[in-house]
């Protein structure tokens, strides 16, 4: 069943009207016709299975019938941080962190960032980057499409850190060295000390995982990520590509929160 998601305000009670794009889609290539069922998702707190009522390439009008269970939302809150990547890998990171279950994306500068950062591009690559998370998120039958945030230079990405409940520095010289705390030991850890002290335990946790750029942090961003709250982990032994490595992290956490035991 096609999947759309509007904007709260297209939800009016049981009625919900589909504009834009979207509409055009429904009517022109997937030829949505009244009595055609749909799913349509407010991408904060409702996704409704609903029949359609009028459908022309400038509205599609329809009526929630059911309301759905979000259930294919991790529990966990899971931001990736990305180093400014060159080309279009962001878009990647982005597309394959929102099919497996990232919940934010945050592109930031760094000292080996290689990409000439330009301000006035941002919007329309944010715009960009929105559209290829909404589209993932129709394909991944998610209810929330993923936040794209703008682009954080390092000292607001510092800042962000103390935002989370958990912040993850992902930094190859921990996987290689022998000392090196692996994300999985991290989580583990965090978890243990979470129930241990406090009695009732954050059910949907904040947490980042800090990605380097092609050319990897320098040491000085890896004790400032740690002075502002983040632990260090390696993601194994193997240097993985910047647009791998947030992907990885990701996978782990989920395993971690449960997410992948089955329903
Ligand atoms: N220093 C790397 C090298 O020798 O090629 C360059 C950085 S790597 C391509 C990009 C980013 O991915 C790193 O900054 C780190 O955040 C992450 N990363 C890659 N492999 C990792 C590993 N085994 N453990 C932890 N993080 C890793």
């Amino acid at each position: 069943m096609q999947r759309y998601f509007v904007a709260p305000e297209q939800f009016r009670g049981v009625i919900i009207t589909i504009t834009g794009e979207d509409a055009h889609h429904a009517a022109r290539v997937m030829r949505m016709k009244p009595d055609d069922q749909i799913i349509v998702c407010d991408g904060v707190s409702r996704s409704v299975r609903a029949v359609v009522l009028e459908a022309s390439p400038q509205e599609i009008r329809a009526e929630a019938e059911e309301e759905l269970l979000q259930d294919s939302e991790p529990a966990w809150s899971i931001t990736i941080a990305q180093g400014l990547p060159k080309a279009d890998k962001m878009e990647l990171v982005i597309q394959k962190g929102t099919e497996i279950g990232a919940s934010s994306f945050v592109p930031f500068e760094s000292e080996r960032v290689i990409v000439q950062y330009d301000g006035k591009k941002e919007a329309k690559r944010i715009e960009r980057w929105s559209k290829i998370a909404k589209e993932a998120a129709e394909q991944a039958h998610r209810h929330r499409i993923p936040s794209i945030q703008p682009v954080q230079s390092w000292r607001q990405m510092l800042t962000l850190i103390g935002e989370f409940d958990l912040a993850l520095f992902c930094y190859e010289r921990e996987g290689a060295a022998a000392h090196g705390k692996g994300i999985a030991n991290a989580v583990r850890q965090w978890k243990l000390e979470r129930e241990k002290s406090s009695d009732e335990v954050v059910q949907n946790p904040r947490i980042v995982l800090l990605v380097g750029p092609e050319g990897g942090f320098s040491e000085r961003e890896a004790v400032e990520a740690e002075a502002a709250g983040a632990i260090l982990v390696g993601l194994g032994k193997r240097i993985l590509r910047t647009e791998t490595a947030g992907l990885v992290g990701l996978t782990c956490l989920l395993y971690e929160s449960g997410a992948m035991e089955g329903a």
